[in-house]
């Protein structure tokens, strides 16, 4: 008797621990990936975009999203997938970030980016950037190859060339566009007062940061943002986008958040790790978490914008508060969006 309760036990476990083994995500690699991006949140609506410039966005988004998901489905990981969508967007004149990033008060470029990657924990940032061409990538650099978190100015600069990041002369982010709308923000204000008032009915107020964030096949997170700031800028002032926890957070056990918006506001909330850590620790879903901040805090305090988010699931979204935000996602699954308003 004793015999046959043995043998059935033995059966039992085998049987437990082939289940189990089948089941463990350690040895199955998630089968879904997908990506997210955004192009910025502000005062974008249907009336103040001509035809040809949604067509344009539409156009840059949707290319941006592409690099950073073939990466994705040919196995690359996912900060990888977020650096390629990023640098596409730092490259297109038409986002505020890398070429075409808005001017600062002394009608200069001075930007900022971050990497985190959701599976180490690791994380890269950089600011007040002048010369490297693509922002992203001295991010990734300090993280890749650094053992800082956070470089600025001059240094980071010269780290970044240092691992032959491209550098370029700074007049090549000047758009004329963006000389313009300097030109005439400057005009609205006497110079004692432009530090930062954004104003969001404003149309010269567009936020036009970019940023990304990617779950991989093997069910790794991470996210990244890129930005030039706010326009008018003054005396050396950094963003969110360049604290990690604030515009950029990426964690495995949660997910990936990359935000754009008024960026004072943001790092005050530590936004992006505190989306994370309503998940953790209040086990919110991802769009609860994300919605309670976006919709009620943000603007309860006076502030305004939005992030993109992507869970361990592969749960997706992309809250805002404001008149819009460019944004587009494509999923393993084949859903894919591209939307403004
Ligand atoms: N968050 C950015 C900053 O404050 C601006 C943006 O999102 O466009 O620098």
């Amino acid at each position: 008797m004793n015999k046959l309760f043995t043998k059935v036990g033995v059966v039992v476990f085998t049987v437990a621990s082939l289940l189990f083994t089948v089941a463990s995500p350690a040895q199955t690699p998630a089968k879904n990936y997908a990506i997210v991006i955004h192009g910025g949140a502000g005062f974008i609506n249907e009336g103040n975009t001509s035809k040809e410039k949604r067509a344009a966005y539409t156009q840059a988004l949707n290319s941006a999203l592409e690099a950073g998901y073939s990466v994705l489905e040919n196995g690359g990981s996912a900060v990888d997938a977020v650096v390629a969508a990023i640098k596409i967007m730092e490259d297109n004149p038409l986002f505020n970030a890398g070429k075409g990033s808005v001017l600062t008060a002394d009608g200069k470029v001075e930007m900022d980016a971050s990497v985190m990657d959701g599976k180490s924990l690791r994380a890269g940032a950089v600011a007040g950037l002048t010369t490297i061409k693509n922002p992203v990538t001295a991010a990734r650099f300090v993280m890749d190859s650094s053992q800082h978190v956070f470089m600025i100015g001059s240094g980071a600069e010269e780290f970044a060339r240092k691992m032959q990041c491209e550098s370029v002369n700074p007049e090549y982010f000047i758009t004329p566009e963006r000389r313009k709308s300097f030109e005439r923000l400057r005009q609205q204000k006497d110079n004692a007062t432009a530090i930062l008032e954004p104003v969001v009915t404003n149309p010269e107020f567009k936020f036009g940061t970019v940023g990304a964030v990617a779950l991989d096949k093997f069910g790794n997170l991470a996210a990244a943002t890129s930005t030039g700031g706010m326009s008018n800028k003054k005396f050396g002032r950094v963003g969110d986008v360049a604290v990690i926890g604030a515009g950029t957070y990426a964690n495995n056990k949660t997910c990936a958040i990359s935000c754009t918006g008024w960026g004072e506001f943001f790092i005050r909330l530590v936004m992006a790790k505190t989306v994370s850590d309503k998940m953790e620790y209040q086990q919110l879903s991802l769009e609860d978490a994300s919605n309670e901040m976006i919709h009620r805090v943000l603007p309860g305090m006076g502030g305004n914008g939005g992030l993109i988010g992507i869970d361990k699931n592969g749960n997706v979204v992309m809250p805002f508060c404001t008149e819009g935000m460019f944004r587009a996602f494509k999923k393993s699954s084949g859903e894919k969006q591209v939307l403004m308003f």
